[in-house]
């Protein structure tokens, strides 16, 4: 049996990212929040993909890859951090990005271009489309002594959720410390690597707490999650049982990926004036509006809950939210 301390990683975040109780919103609700402040990761603007990112780009590095392609929609938050971390170790980002949603230079575009990587839009619907063009570029610059990494959409590889449970490691750390327990973990799901990790960073760290990741598209994520939990634990070397209990998914998907609805404006508003806190719109604030739903029908019984704020804020500039 390994831990995930035994892969080379590339320290990336300032971590531990804090760990706080949320006193007006658990006033509000009657009951024991507290945040996880992956927002705050401290490389771009924050999120959770610095974390899988650590991973990833240790294996890039590993492997004397000198270019790093990814990934994702217009403005992909985990692009963009793909592009940040790969300035700071001195590698080429190439990201190849779905021209849907807010293609005009907002947001993370802008970040994008400030942080000086070659950034293509792909005119296509599918993400199969976009690999078979990210392998016909890598080839090229093959041919020409470069070493080229792929790493998926999201980095939602095995690899990229022992970000997680390392960060679920350190929040339960946190939490002991703090003299708190958590019934639930509520999370964002929207390639299903972090919540593949969060769910096994529960079982090995805190056996017991049930994981909520709302899912903000519409893919198939209780086989995408249990696929990639399945596949950290090989890597691993380990045979735990996933308890049938320890992960719900739940959709709330919308209009669609990227469109958020006045809900999710209401959830974005009640973060920020209740505690001074931004969500963004396109997967934090979405899940926490699925919380505040769930509540409201007298979900999450449990008093103590933890809401992980997996990042995002340069969406805040680029989409919409709907008064
Ligand atoms: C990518 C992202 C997520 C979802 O993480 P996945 O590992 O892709 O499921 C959640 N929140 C933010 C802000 C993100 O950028």
């Amino acid at each position: 049996m390994k831990t995930i301390h035994d892969f080379p990683r590339i320290p990336l975040g300032l971590t531990p990212t804090p760990l706080h109780r949320l006193d007006n919103l658990s006033r509000a609700l009657g009951k024991n929040i507290w945040i996880k402040r992956d927002d705050m990761t401290g490389v771009g603007l924050g999120g959770n993909k610095v974390r899988k990112l650590e991973f990833l780009l240790a294996d890039a590095r590993r492997q004397g890859a000198d270019v790093v392609f990814t990934t994702g929609g217009a403005q992909s938050n985990h692009a963009m951090l793909t592009a940040a971390c790969c300035n700071k170790l001195g590698m080429k980002a190439v990201l190849l990005l779905k021209a849907r949603g807010v293609t005009e230079r907002k947001g993370n575009l802008i970040l994008d271009h400030l942080l000086g990587c070659d950034a293509q839009f792909i005119d296509t619907d599918s993400y199969d489309d976009i690999y078979a063009e990210m392998h016909r570029q890598g080839a090229r610059l093959e041919a020409r002594g470069h070493r080229p990494y792929y790493i998926p959409v999201g980095g939602s590889t095995a690899l990229g959720a022992f970000g997680y449970i390392a960060a679920m490691e350190e929040a339960y750390g946190q939490a002991e410390a703090a003299g708190v327990r958590f019934d639930h973990t509520v999370c964002v799901c929207g390639s299903g690597g972090t919540t593949a990790g969060v769910a096994l960073g529960t079982l090995f760290h805190s056996p017991g707490t049930r994981v909520t990741a709302v899912a903000v598209d519409s893919d198939p994520f209780e086989e995408i999650t249990r696929r990639l939990m399945e596949e950290a634990l090989a890597l691993l070397e380990r045979q735990d049982a996933i308890p049938e209990d320890l992960l719900t998914i739940r959709y709330h998907v919308g209009a669609g990926y990227g469109i958020a609805g006045r809900e999710d404006t209401e959830a974005v508003k009640t973060m920020a004036r209740l505690e001074g806190i931004f969500l963004d719109p396109v997967y934090t604030g979405k899940a926490f509006a699925c919380f505040l739903e769930e509540v409201r029908q007298g979900a999450f019984p449990g008093e103590n809950i933890l809401f992980l704020h997996s990042g995002g804020a340069g969406g805040l500039f680029a989409v919409e939210l709907p008064e």
